[in-house]
Parts: structure tokens; C-alpha cells; sequence
């Protein structure tokens, strides 16, 4: 039987708990998860593309490396897609308000790549409050981050924002 892969692509500027439950959640539905950081995307970003990969990869080291995998790519994303045998393309949604865009993208995908199927998976409901904005926006105000970013991200994030963590400071 062929094994089925998804490409979950985003900025993930930085990861959250929601991005790291859609993963959980799309290992279920496929055999190979790519959590793929963008490289050209229009947003202003605070991490480098590099530091997002580094970030994933800790966040995500207790998978099975086979199952999920973190790679970075440029350029249009069905290619990368097509590039790695990929059947779908693995987006969350959270409110009504990421509809539009996602929607938006799923068709010009599906114009130019009708073989990837488009897939989207609803927020945990836990994680349905959380973007990366407002991760960035909790962590320079000095907010506890636990219970929006894994541990990683979050001590990258005091290092990136030169904010003392709640649990070392004095
Ligand atoms: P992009 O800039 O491409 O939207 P993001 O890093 O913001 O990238 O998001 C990557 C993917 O993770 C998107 O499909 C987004 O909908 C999803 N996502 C982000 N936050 C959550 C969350 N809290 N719950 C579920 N999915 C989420």
C-alpha cells in the first residue's frame, strides 16, 4: 500500500500548542506529516526561517522521525508539494475569519496542483484563542507562555524578546 503524505505548511513565527495539535491530529489521517516552514511569506517575521525549523524540531522530537517530518521551503507551494509526493495540503482553521483565505488558496491550489487535495482540520478547542501574534504580543508584555507555546519556543522567545522567564526569575 502507498504511504500517504501531507504538507502542512505556514510561518509558524513562532510554533504554538495549536500548530503542534494540528500535527497530532493529522498523523492520524496520514502516514507522513511535512510541517513545512515558509520561506517567502509576505509577513513580517520575528524568527528566521531557521529558527522556526530549530523550534518545530524540538517541539516535535518525540514523533517517530519516519511519521513527521520538518523542512522549510521557497517558492510556490504545490511545487514543493509535488516535489515530496505529497497528497494533501494540511491547513487548521479556527474562526469563521481564516475561511476566506484559506478558501481562497484551496481553489488557486486546486487549479494549479488538482492532484493535492486541500484538507483542513478544525482548532483543538483548547488552542482556538491562539496565533503567533498573540503569542509575541503575551511574551513581550512578560505574560507566562505554557500554556500557548511548548517549552522550546518559549525559551526562545524570553531569549528573542530579552525577557527573564517566569519560572528562573527572581
Ligand atoms: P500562515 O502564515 O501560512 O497562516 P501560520 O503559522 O499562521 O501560517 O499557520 C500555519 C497553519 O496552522 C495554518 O493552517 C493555520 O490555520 C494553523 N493554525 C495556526 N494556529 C492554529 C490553532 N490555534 N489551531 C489550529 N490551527 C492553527
Amino acid at each position: 500500500m502507498s504511504s500517504r503524505c501531507a504538507v502542512c505548511p505556514g510561518s509558524f513565527d513562532p510554533p504554538t500548542w495549536g500548530h503542534l495539535s494540528l500535527v497530532e491530529r493529522g498523523v492520524l489521517l496520514f502516514d507522513r506529516v511535512i510541517v513545512a516552514v515558509a520561506y517567502n511569506s509576505s509577513k513580517a517575521a520575528l524568527f528566521s526561517p531557521e529558527e522556526r525549523v530549530e523550534m518545530l524540531r524540538e517541539s516535535l522530537a518525540g514523533y517517530d522521525p519516519d511519521r513527521v517530518v520538518v523542512d522549510s521551503f521557497d517558492g510556490l507551494l504545490v511545487d514543493y508539494a509535488r516535489r515530496q509526493g505529497a497528497v494533501a495540503i494540511l491547513r487548521g482553521l479556527r474562526a469563521t475569519g481564516d475561511f476566506e483565505y484559506e478558501f481562497q488558496m484551496a481553489m488557486v491550489n486546486q487549479q494549479l496542483a488538482p492532484g493535492i487535495q486541500s484538507v483542513f482540520m478544525m482548532t483543538d478547542a483548547r488552542w482556538l484563542h491562539l496565533s503567533s501574534t498573540i503569542v509575541k504580543e503575551a511574551a513581550f508584555y512578560g505574560v507566562d507562555l505554557s500554556a500557548m507555546v511548548p517549552p522550546p519556543v518559549a525559551v526562545r522567545l524570553r531569549e528573542k524578546l530579552g525577557r527573564p522567564s517566569p519560572a528562573v526569575s527572581v
